[in-house]
């Protein structure tokens, strides 16, 4: 049977289901193909974001945080004691399943409420706008429809030098789900989903050691940022090797031997336990049937223009699948835009003002152009930078580690970039990314009055210092 809708979807997760909300407010006849299956056994809409990814993240990033706030003495110095701490993880790994449930039982309802249909199961591109769907349950079905956004995400990048066994050697998923913390972990790669899981679990007792093969710390982060950054990090215990290439893993019995080539030439390290968080890759291996005419690039990845389109017309890509950072709001951005395009409208996506966070502690957040990329760039620019030592809540949070910096064009004066390392920094950024958005000067930034005592006027001291004009702390001279 040919069903026909005026868009299908194929995959669910933040860049389909936004889609499909969007083109069902827009007043199309909307279909997703979603394929994914709880540990349970209950298929779910969300992806990777809700079910693996952003969401259990942090919902044991709080956990962990919590425990360690009590179990360090952190607590102490508000006068806060008690004895006997311990975490029963079991229970914490229950209630990150339960946020995860709740979230996606979420979408659910919304797509009821907007008469979306979600087929359960396999979706596939053929050719002449058809899509061959493999359900769950075993039953076969085409669909057809002018409009196809193909969404299907990512998933984790695997290294020849240690296979994934789903026991010792394991991706990011698997590593949200333990409910004992490893004596001895050790990771692969400081990336984001290296840094955050490294963090979570040194919290709960484990000895991390993060192998990363690059000798630059974070990259695409400011490097004054990321020099802060390593500091904090490494003061909380994570043992962070840089310019350390893994060669081999081997497992014998409950240990992994990893060897490394490092700065002392070849080395190795025994541990308990493997994360290999070396980045994702496309999904697209099996959702595109190779007579649909859909170009993929060297990595995999569908390529698209700009607006999403790909060479076909009428068939879109979105999300973690594309070029671009593989990050939820840009895909979830992407599925808005590419949904008013059907409807015939002219959104823009500004690829430029999109943040980056890493949810460790303090946590790490950015927006726009780094320092360095300026100065390759060769623009004349002003920066200023105010230390949460000098703001009073966060003193008063017991969290006055890091700093915010703003730069902006030396002649125009237009916001460049905000970088902000410290407390809350993950909502901090939203102020930047609206004036960035905005096109806003420093000295807007600088003239809006910010409430006391905010950990906001860390920006309006950043943003002051731009001019030399900061007030709570010393000026540099220009
Ligand atoms: P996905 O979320 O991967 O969804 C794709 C969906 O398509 C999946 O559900 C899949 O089952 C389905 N699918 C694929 N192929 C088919 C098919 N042929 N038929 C049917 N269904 C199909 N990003 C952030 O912005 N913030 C964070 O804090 C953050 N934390 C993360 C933490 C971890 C541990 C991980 C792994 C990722 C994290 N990310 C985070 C990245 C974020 O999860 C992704 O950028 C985001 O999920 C991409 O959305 P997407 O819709 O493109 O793809
Ligand atoms: P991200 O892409 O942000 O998830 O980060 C993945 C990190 O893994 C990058 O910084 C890579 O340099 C790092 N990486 C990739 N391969 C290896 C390897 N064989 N050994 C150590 N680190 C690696």
């Amino acid at each position: 049977m040919t069903t026909n809708y005026d868009v299908i979807i194929i995959g669910g997760g933040p860049g389909g289901y936004v889609a499909a909300i969007r083109c069902a407010q827009l007043g199309m006849k909307t279909a997703v193909i979603e394929k994914w299956i709880r540990p349970g056994g209950d298929p779910a809409l969300g992806g990777t974001c809700l079910n693996a990814g952003c969401i259990p993240s942090k919902a044991l990033l709080e956990s962990s945080e919590r425990f360690e706030e009590l179990k360090s003495g952190h607590a102490a110095a508000h006068g806060i004691s008690a004895d006997n701490i311990r975490i029963d993880i079991a229970a914490m790994i229950a209630r990150k399943e339960k946020i995860v449930s709740e979230l996606t039982g979420g979408i659910a309802q919304l797509f009821k409420a907007n008469k979306i249909d979600w087929h359960q199961g396999h979706g596939t591109l053929l050719a002449d706008h058809q899509v061959a769907l493999l359900l769950n349950n075993g039953d076969e079905q085409t669909l057809r429809s002018d409009n196809i956004i193909l969404a299907p995400g990512s998933i984790p990048a695997a290294l020849p030098s240690a296979p994934f066994d789903g026991d010792r050697i394991v991706d990011s998923s698997a590593a949200l789900d333990w409910t004992t913390a490893p004596p001895r972990l050790g990771i692969i790669g400081a990336g984001v989903i290296g840094l955050e899981l490294g963090s979570l679990w040194r919290r709960l007792g484990s000895k991390v050691v993060i192998l990363e093969a690059l000798e630059n710390f974070l990259p695409a982060a400011d490097t004054q940022i990321a020099r802060l950054a390593k500091r904090e990090l490494s003061k909380q215990g994570l043992d962070i090797r840089l310019g350390a290439k893994l060669e081999s893993a081997e497992t014998n019995g409950n240990a992994v031997t990893l060897t490394y080539s490092g700065s002392k030439g070849q080395q190795s390290l025994t541990v308990d336990r493997l994360i290999v968080a070396v980045g994702r890759k496309p999904n697209t291996a099996d959702c595109i049937s190779p007579d649909a005419g859909i170009t993929l690039d060297d990595a995999g990845r569908i390529e698209v223009d700009e607006f999403c389109q790909t060479g076909q017309p009428g068939i879109w890509a979105i999300g973690d699948a594309v070029r671009g950072p593989m990050l939820a709001h840009k895909a979830s951005e992407e599925g808005i835009a590419v949904a008013e395009r059907i409807a015939g409208q002219k959104p823009d996506i500004n690829y430029d003002a999109i943040p980056f966070i890493i949810y460790t502690q303090p946590e790490i957040a950015w927006v726009g152009a780094t320092e360095q990329t300026l100065k390759s760039a060769g623009t004349d620019y002003r920066s200023g930078s105010f230390n949460f030592a000098a703001n009073g809540r966060a003193t008063a949070m017991q969290a006055a580690t890091g700093q915010v910096k703003v730069l902006a064009d030396a002649q125009t004066d237009r916001i460049l970039g905000v970088h902000i390392i410290g407390p809350m920094a993950s909502e901090l950024i939203g102020q930047a990314v609206i004036a960035i958005e905005s096109e806003n000067t420093a000295e807007d930034l600088a003239r809006s009055i910010f409430a006391h005592p905010t950990l906001s006027e860390a920006l309006h001291e950043a943003a002051l210092a731009v001019d030399g004009r900061m007030i709570h702390g010393v000026n540099r001279r220009r």
